[in-house]
């Protein structure tokens, strides 16, 4: 009997701090895509922003392992941080793809990169390696995904929460704790992290 090519979904960023909007793009995917394991990839140094990093990376990797702690189908994956420098996502994607030939890959990202697709590295091969999933913004229409790209919109819950919001109200005093897991808040408290 065949057994059904394995689905991995490969979610890239900063995560800095990971919060509830990444665990809510987490969760759609991991429920409408039926995948396997869901691999969190923190970025070492984004094309997109600027170098300056609020948490170290050892923070940010640690904050992650609480937010997705006890789920089987998660795994924190750090080899961006191990390579170092910018990190693009064809990097990582063929080296998934070296590692699982016969697997379904997706990358999850947020709805505002979409349209974007086209300006990321490698885009004809990163295009035929792995499809990709995002869930709309709660004002936003689905466009389609950009050729050549194979994408599709997922149906969960928008949540309206930024990481650099995040800092902001930690930095102002202001709450912080409902945008976030738990363990996560506490952890930002404990390691004093973006606070001045
Ligand atoms: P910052 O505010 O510092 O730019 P961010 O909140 O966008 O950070 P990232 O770590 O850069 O967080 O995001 C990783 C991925 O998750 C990106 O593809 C981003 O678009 C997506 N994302 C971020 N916030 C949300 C959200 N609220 N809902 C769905 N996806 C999100």
């Amino acid at each position: 009997m065949m057994t059904a090519a394995k689905r991995i979904g490969l979610f890239g960023g900063s995560f800095d701090p990971v919060h509830n909007g990444h665990v809510m793009l987490a969760d759609a995917a991991l429920d409408e895509l039926s995948l396997d394991t869901l691999y969190l990839i923190p970025t070492a140094q984004s094309p997109f922003k600027s170098d300056d990093k609020p948490a170290d990376n050892a923070s940010r990797v640690e904050l992650l392992r609480l937010a997705f702690a006890g789920r089987e189908d998660c795994e924190v994956d750090e080899q961006e941080l191990q390579r170092g420098g910018t990190s693009y996502t064809i990097d990582t994607v063929r080296d998934y793809a070296a590692r699982y030939p016969d697997a379904e890959l997706t990358c999850l990202i947020g709805a505002d990169h979409v349209p974007m697709l086209p300006q990321w590295r490698d885009v004809d091969r990163l295009a035929g390696l792995t499809a990709f999933a995002a869930v709309p913004r709660p004002s936003g229409a689905s466009v389609d995904f950009p050729a050549p790209f194979r994408g599709r919109w997922l149906r969960g819950a928008p949540v309206n929460v930024s990481a650099s919001d995040i800092r902001a109200r930690v930095r102002e005093g202001q709450p912080f704790e409902h945008l976030v897991p738990s363990t996560v808040a506490e952890a930002i408290r404990e390691f004093k992290l973006y606070a001045y």
